[in-house]
């Protein structure tokens, strides 16, 4: 989805990902939100998902509660999935197949198989901040404010942690 750049300058040799938001702010507008994800160190999420979390803060719903919906979506889907499996399985062996194989769906977290997945609440504060502190630093204080706490701000990673106290 994003690949290493390396700058040819020999003065510099700075290396950079393709979404480091240095790169995407040199872009037209356009094109820097017609990126669809949030890229991470290890991970990403998707831009919609983000939108949702933001509106949902906004609406004074914290991220665990964010994170719950989202685990259960995902959840749903898988249980929703695995009852199309079973009916199916069922469907084909009234029809008279002979089935040699045990049948087993797969479990949720198994990545050989489903590779089912949804962020912690943790991982959704991060993404949070990090899209705060890029476009919108001012809301860090209303945020502080709004919970009645002093927040210092040194875009260190007590931001992260302060925020994650307030949110949570
Ligand atoms: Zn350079």
């Amino acid at each position: 989805m994003s690949r290493r750049l390396h700058c040819q300058n020999n003065a510099c040799k700075n290396k950079f990902s393709e979404h480091d938001p240095r790169v995407v702010s040199q872009l037209p507008p356009e094109w820097q939100h017609a990126f669809p994800a949030v890229l991470t160190k290890r991970s990403g999420i998707d831009k919609k998902v983000l939108f949702n979390l933001r509106a949902s803060i906004a609406e004074g719903m914290g991220p665990e509660p964010f994170y719950r919906i989202l685990k259960e979506n995902h959840m749903r889907r898988y249980y929703q999935l695995q009852i199309s499996f079973m009916s199916n399985l069922y469907a084909k062996l009234k029809a008279g197949s002979v089935i040699t194989l045990k049948p087993k769906y797969p479990e949720f977290h198994d990545n050989n198989g489903y590779g089912g997945f949804y962020p912690s609440s943790r991982y959704l504060v991060n993404v949070y901040t990090m899209l705060i502190l890029m476009h919108e630093p001012s809301l860090l204080g209303q945020i502080a404010k709004a919970s009645g706490k002093v927040l210092k701000i040194d875009f260190s990673h007590k931001v992260t942690y302060l925020l994650y106290l307030i949110l949570t």
